[in-house]
């Protein structure tokens, strides 16, 4: 028997998304089309445009379907030409071109001060946006929102909050937070992946579409909506019961307090610090990250070194080393993610095999 613990790199979807999709799957015909097999389709991709409207609350006609939450990332802040974002935030956002980089403290928070720094000293405030994740992928570290809402707000300067990973995990109100831009991935809800959005408080952003050609979206995406995929997203956001995962705590405390009582030398990265109720990184002394992971995964376990985009590569963690760990530390950490599939009986499985696997490296 497998365990999963890799939630937030991709969610296992739910049976209800599964079954609703089972039963469109048949369907067929472009949504642009005006005849009735088109409207269908149409009609469907209007019901998941609500329904995830509903669960964020934002205004349905404010959400831009894209292929998930890279794309509508570099759809966020295509227009813009400075670019304030954080030292932690995804690579889809750190790649972009034009950026000024606010440092995070230890604790993994972004340094405020310098944030209103980097705004006051800017000459033009034309076309600069602040961009900060809500929570972050590796570590679960939930950034003070509202403070930077009100700093940028202060500056005039439009907010844009990736959210990926606290979408679902925390009770998050698009409209209560009067944040300009939020971005959301369906595979980490339970959806499908191949479906994202990002949402916006109003067109009148300065929007400026990534894919060009028929003008789908309101002109912001262009590409035939991949139905399936987005009636999925919908479905997904229908069920969730944020509640439940906010439970996942326990667990996940349960987890690491059975760790911490092994005496391994384990140290959970940020453990003081808000982080989602799901996620925790570790730091496993005398054991690289990669070979923790394999180890982990003969053993039955899925878990990732850091983030699932670069757990391919062999490297210490950038955003452990952007928060001031050593390189050791950052290439010695596993990102566990819980999700409603886990249980108690994990935790005692894993801390045994955690064991199994250290004494044996000890050895070697
Ligand atoms: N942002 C964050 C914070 C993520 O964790 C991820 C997925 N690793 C992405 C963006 C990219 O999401 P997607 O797979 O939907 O492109």
């Amino acid at each position: 028997m497998r365990h999963y613990l890799d939630y937030n790199a991709s969610a296992p979807m739910n049976k209800h998304v599964k079954n609703y999709i089972k039963e469109i799957i048949d369907f067929y015909g472009n949504p642009s089309s005006i005849h009735t097999k088109g409207r269908r389709i149409k009609n469907i991709l209007e019901l998941a445009r609500q329904r995830i409207a509903l669960f964020i609350n934002c205004v349905p006609k404010n959400i831009v379907f894209t292929s998930g939450a890279t794309e509508a990332n570099n759809l966020a802040l295509n227009g813009y030409k400075k670019k304030i974002i954080s030292s932690v935030e995804h690579e889809s956002i750190i790649k972009q071109k034009n950026t000024i980089t606010v440092k995070v403290t230890k604790e993994g928070y972004i340094d405020l001060d310098m944030l209103e720094n980097i705004l006051q000293s800017l000459k033009s405030k034309d076309k600069a946006i602040v961009s900060v994740m809500f929570a972050n992928n590796e570590t679960g570290i939930i950034q003070p929102i509202e403070k930077i809402r009100e700093i940028s707000l202060k500056h005039n300067v439009p907010f844009h909050t990736d959210s990926v990973q606290a979408i679902g995990r925390l009770n998050i109100d698009f409209l209560k937070l009067g944040i300009d831009m939020m971005t959301v991935s369906s595979h980490k809800i339970g959806g499908p992946s191949g479906a994202g959005a990002l949402i916006v408080a109003s067109k009148k952003q300065i929007l400026k579409p990534v894919l060009l050609g028929g003008e789908q979206e309101d002109s912001l995406r262009s590409g035939t909506e991949p139905f399936l995929a987005i009636a999925g997203f919908g479905q997904a956001a229908e069920i969730l019961e944020v509640n439940k995962i906010e439970k996942l705590k326990v667990l996940r405390n349960s987890f690491e307090n059975k760790l911490k009582k092994a005496n391994l030398g384990i140290k959970i990265i940020g453990e003081k610090s808000k982080r989602l109720p799901n996620t925790f990184m570790m730091y496993t002394p005398k054991i690289k990250a990669e070979d923790l992971l394999i180890a982990l995964d003969l053993e039955g376990f899925d878990v990732s070194t850091g983030s699932a985009c670069s757990s391919g590569k062999a490297e210490p963690s950038i955003v452990l080393k952007n928060m001031g760990f050593s390189k050791q530390i950052a290439s010695g950490v596993i990102r566990i993610s819980l999700g409603l599939y886990n249980n108690i009986d994990e935790a005692d499985k894993f801390v045994y095999v955690l064991k199994k696997i250290l004494k044996r490296f000890e050895n070697i």
